[in-house]
C-alpha cells in the first residue's frame, strides 16, 4: 500500500466487495434436501433442486431468519416487501438455466460495517444490500480421463450475498472489511465461514481514478479468491496494473480476471456481463414475502454477542489491550477459549500464552484450535503452576508442548516427568559453588570485567539442574558468590 502511494500519488482506488456466505441451515433454500457439504456426489438432491419440470420451490423460513440476523448485525434496514427473481445464464451445473435470487427487492439494504484503519480511526464501509439466493452445483473436470462430472449436492444451498459500496480504498481496508464481515457471520452462527470449502467467497471489484476525477473508473472484477491475503495481493497488483495501462495511454475494459497466487499476477477470464444480460424477472413460482415487525423483533432478541461488543467487553472486563482483543475477536472460538481460561486462572499471563504459545503452536503444526489438546482449563493450570513457582519458564513451555501433543493432566505430568522447579536454596548453592570451583579461569575473567560470562554460569547451573533450577534464585546466588 505504501508502495502504491509512492508510485502513483495522484491516483486512488475504489474497491467494492461482494461476498457469498453459505448458510448452515439444516435443509436447502427451496427444498427439504439436507444442506451438508462434502458428502458423496449427487446424494442430497431431489426434483426441486435439480430443476425437474413441474417441480415447485418452497422457501425455507430459516434462510429468512439468517438474512434478517445478518442485516441487523450490519446496521441494514430490513425490507418488509421481498420478492425473488430469476437470473438467467447457462452453465452445466445450473440445471434450471436460471438462479433464483433477489433483484429489485432484496431483504436488507443500506447498512454499514465499521472497520479500524491503521491510524486507529474508524471508517464505515457502506453496504448496498444483502440478498438471499441459491447456490449452483459443482463441475468437476477430471484431467486424466478428460471428462467433466457434475455434482448437484450444492445446488440450492442457501446463500446470502453481501454487496458493499466501492468505499474501500486499498488492500488493508479490504482485509479489515472481510475480517469484520467474516467475524459477524461466524458469531451469528449462520455460516462456518470456511473459505477453503467455499462457505465464504469474495468477488472484488476494483477501479482506479485520478483523485480529482468525480466519476469512478472502469471496474475490473477479481473472482473467487479464497484467502484474505491473496485478495490483498491481488488488489495491490491490480492497482498498479490498471494505472500502468492508463498512464501508458491504454484504456481498461469491463472484465473479470482470475488471480494466480503463485505467479502473483491476474489474468483475463471473460468480459463481464451487464445486469441486462441476465434477463432478470420476477419468479412466478414463489409468492411475495412479507416480513412484519414481530418477525424482526423476534430475531433481534436472538442475536448473540457480536464481535464489536465482545471486543469492548473483553477490554473492560479482562483488562487486555485493544491489540490483544482485536486478535482474539477475529475468531470466536479463540475468544471463547480465552474467556473460559480466565474462569480458571486470574493470571494476567493467560493472554500471552494464548497469543504467543497457543497460536504459535497451531500455526507451526498447521492444526486447529479444536484439534489442539490444550484446553482452557489445562492452559490455566500450566500458567498457574508457573506463576506459583512449581515449574519454571522452560519447564512450562515443555509442559505446554507435551499437553498440546499428547494430552494428559498438567499437574500429573509435572510429577511424572520430574518437571518441578529446583528451588531448594541449599541444593542450588551447592551446585553453584561446584560450578565456580570447576571454572576458575572464567571466574577470574568475569571478575576482571568480562560480564557476559554471567550467562555462561547461568547456563551451567541450568544444565546441572536439567533446566529445572529457579532462574531467579540462580541469578541471586551467582551474584552473591561472584561478588
Ligand atoms: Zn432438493
Ligand atoms: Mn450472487
Amino acid at each position: 500500500m505504501a508502495d502504491q502511494k509512492a508510485h502513483f500519488p495522484e491516483y486512488v482506488a475504489n474497491i467494492g466487495i461482494e461476498v457469498h456466505v453459505q448458510l448452515t441451515t439444516k435443509s436447502k433454500i427451496f427444498c427439504s434436501c439436507a444442506n451438508i457439504p462434502g458428502q458423496e456426489a449427487n446424494q442430497n438432491i431431489c426434483h426441486i433442486c435439480t430443476g425437474q419440470p413441474g417441480s415447485l420451490p418452497v422457501l425455507n423460513k430459516k434462510v429468512v431468519d439468517c438474512a434478517i440476523m445478518a442485516g441487523l448485525a450490519t446496521n441494514c434496514s430490513i425490507n418488509k416487501h421481498n420478492s425473488f427473481a430469476r437470473k438467467h445464464y447457462f452453465y452445466p451445473d445450473l440445471p434450471k438455466n436460471y438462479q433464483i435470487t433477489q433483484s429489485d427487492e432484496p431483504i436488507c439494504s443500506n447498512g454499514y460495517i465499521p472497520i479500524k484503519l491503521e491510524d486507529g480511526s474508524i471508517k464505515k464501509i457502506r453496504l448496498i444490500r444483502i440478498h438471499m439466493e441459491e447456490d449452483a452445483g459443482k463441475s468437476i473436470h477430471t484431467g486424466i480421463t478428460n471428462e467433466s462430472l457434475i455434482d448437484f449436492n450444492r445446488t440450492g444451498t442457501p446463500l446470502l450475498e453481501v454487496v458493499s459500496h466501492p468505499d474501500i480504498s486499498n488492500s488493508y481496508e479490504a482485509r479489515e472489511y472481510l475480517k469484520a464481515l467474516h467475524a459477524i457471520v461466524t458469531y451469528l452462527g449462520i455460516s462456518t465461514g470456511n473459505m477453503e470449502e467455499g462457505a465464504f467467497r469474495a468477488d472484488t471489484n476494483i477501479s482506479v481514478r485520478k483523485k480529482d476525477c468525480p466519476t469512478l473508473g472502469t471496474k475490473i472484477e477479481l473472482k473467487n479468491i479464497n484467502s484474505f491475503k491473496y485478495i490483498a495481493d491481488a488488489i495491490d497488483y491490480e492497482f498498479d496494473r490498471q494505472i500502468s495501462v492508463l498512464v501508458s495511454g491504454g484504456h481498461l475494459t469491463l472484465e473479470t480476471r482470475l488471480w494466480d497466487s503463485k505467479e502473483k499476477k491476474s489474468y483475463v477470464m471473460r468480459s463481464k456481463e451487464e445486469a441486462a444480460d441476465y434477463r432478470y424477472f420476477l419468479d412466478p413460482d414463489l409468492p411475495l414475502l412479507d416480513i412484519d415487525d414481530a418477525w424482526i423483533s423476534s430475531i433481534k432478541r436472538q442475536l448473540p454477542e457480536l464481535p464489536q461488543e465482545k471486543f469492548n467487553r473483553l477490554i473492560k472486563e479482562k483488562g487486555i489491550s485493544q491489540y490483544e482483543a482485536s486478535i482474539l475477536i477475529e475468531d470466536r472460538e479463540l475468544a471463547n477459549f480465552f474467556e473460559e481460561a480466565t474462569k480458571y486462572s486470574s493470571s494476567k499471563q493467560i493472554i500471552n500464552w494464548i497469543l504467543r504459545d497457543l497460536l504459535g503452536y497451531i500455526k507451526e503444526q498447521k492444526t486447529s484450535l479444536l484439534q489442539c489438546k490444550v484446553t482452557p482449563i489445562k492452559l490455566a493450570a500450566i500458567v498457574d503452576m508457573l506463576e506459583k513457582g512449581t515449574i519454571n519458564g522452560p519447564a512450562a513451555k515443555e509442559l505446554f508442548l507435551m499437553v498440546a501433543q499428547e494430552g494428559g493432566q498438567p499437574a500429573e505430568l509435572v510429577k511424572a516427568k520430574g518437571l518441578e522447579q529446583v528451588d531448594s536454596l541449599d541444593e542450588l548453592e551447592k551446585i553453584i559453588k561446584d560450578i565456580l570451583a570447576q571454572n576458575p579461569q572464567e571466574v577470574e575473567r568475569y571478575k576482571a570485567g568480562t560480564e557476559k560470562l554471567f550467562g555462561f554460569f547461568v547456563g551451567q547451573a541450568m544444565a546441572k539442574t536439567k533446566g529445572k533450577g529457579n532462574p531467579k534464585l540462580i541469578n541471586e546466588l551467582l551474584k552473591k558468590h561472584l561478588a
